[in-house]
């Protein structure tokens, strides 16, 4: 079927390819990525890039859940599959069917999987102060107990950095302090003879902030898709990011608003003078966000249009007045570039008041995908 009918994201997977190979160089050489493929690995579709990232040589990958892992599994990505985060155990066949490592996100849930019986391959989440998942750092008895549980293979442990995007003195202090207390249950757990598993710390800020550090596995998620959070974060590494994905929509109508018409639900939008206006084959549930009502702009024929109205489920209204030779059936372009303009995943997450992460995360199911 035709996939650029209606709406669709186009993944530059070269790009992938460099952002990767920027990771690679920045990272000592015997730190693996361990790329985070959860949601769909941020909107992207997480089988295509799965795949690509397999291809490159990448042999761990990172998701949120069973489902995410079973879903990599079924459609070939092999090597390790980390669960991020908490696996139900009625779920828990999925882990042993699928050879997933599960998170031990707590001490009452190493208790769940002794239970179980079964044998499972876990990393031991430790809270070194974001106060999420993970067994606390100063519960070391409880560490301790949790890698002599007999039915459990621990091949790793790991923690979660929290504020290593901050560039103040107060946020470093803290991201050094996490690293200090990771450091400490790693070397006690080798002072108690217990040894042979891997250690991870950072994710994409972790990388690019504390590239000094020297784990065995970094997490990179956002940085790795060629964006950062938000517009205005600063990074230590001097490294060169590109954007992966591009978000598009077809022009589906041009037509007249005369002045002094309203337009869009609650006919939020009001014609100063007539305006030619063009309604957008994309809407809230493909993933652009509604507040983006009469906020913000997308690209037609290299030029900015912006958005005007309230955001529809499966449409969107703009204004194409500025634009001449706008028609239907042209490409409008939500992020991405056109001509010398360029919108950036950033630059919507700034307009909507969020982080790149989320407009990312929440790219609807109905775009199709396109590798190019
Ligand atoms: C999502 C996630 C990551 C990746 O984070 P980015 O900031 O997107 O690189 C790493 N580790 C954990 C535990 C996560 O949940």
């Amino acid at each position: 079927m035709y996939q650029k009918g209606r709406a669709w994201i186009e993944l530059n997977m070269e790009h992938l390819k460099h952002n990767m190979e920027q990771f690679r160089s920045l990272l000592p050489p015997d730190c693996d990525l361990m790329p985070a493929v959860k949601a769909n690995a941020y909107g992207h579709g997480a089988l295509l890039v799965s795949k690509a990232l397999q291809a490159q040589g990448v042999k761990s990958f990172c998701v949120a859940s069973a489902a995410e892992g079973a879903m990599l599994r079924r459609n070939g990505i092999t090597g390790d599959i980390l669960v991020l985060s908490y696996t139900h155990p009625e779920q828990f066949d999925d882990l042993i069917s699928y050879h997933l490592i599960q998170t031990v996100v707590d001490g009452d849930y190493a208790r769940q999987l002794k239970r179980d019986g079964r044998r499972f391959t876990v990393h031991v989440g430790i809270d070194t102060g974001m106060h999420r998942l993970g067994e606390r750092w100063d519960h070391m008895e409880e560490i301790v107990k949790i890698f002599r549980i007999p039915n459990l293979n621990v091949t790793g442990i790991y923690s979660h950095l929290c504020v290593s995007d901050g560039k103040d003195g107060r946020d470093r202090a803290y991201t050094l302090e996490q690293i200090h207390h990771f450091e400490y249950v790693a070397e006690e757990l080798h002072r108690r003879g217990i040894s042979g598993f891997k250690c991870h710390l950072q994710g994409s800020y972790g990388i690019l902030n504390y590239s000094e550090l020297c784990f065995d596995y970094a997490r990179a998620g956002i940085a790795l898709y060629g964006i950062l959070s938000g517009k205005n974060d600063k990074i230590n590494a001097s490294v060169e990011l590109k954007p992966v994905l591009s978000l598009k929509a077809r022009v589906e109508s041009v037509k007249m608003l005369y002045q002094g018409e309203s337009a869009g639900y609650g006919l939020t939008y009001s014609a100063g003078k007539n305006q030619k206006i063009g309604v957008l084959s994309i809407g809230y549930a493909d993933g652009v966000p509604r507040s983006l009502s009469n906020r913000g702009q997308v690209l037609c024929n290299g030029k900015p249009a912006p958005v005007i109205g309230r955001i529809c489920m499966d449409q969107m209204l703009v204004d194409l007045s500025d634009i001449e030779q706008a028609a239907p059936g042209d490409e409008a372009v939500l992020i991405g570039k056109s001509g010398d303009l360029e919108i950036r995943a950033e630059d919507m997450a700034g307009w909507a008041g969020t982080i790149s992460n989320e407009i990312l995360s929440r790219m609807g199911e109905r775009l199709e995908r396109i590798a190019v």
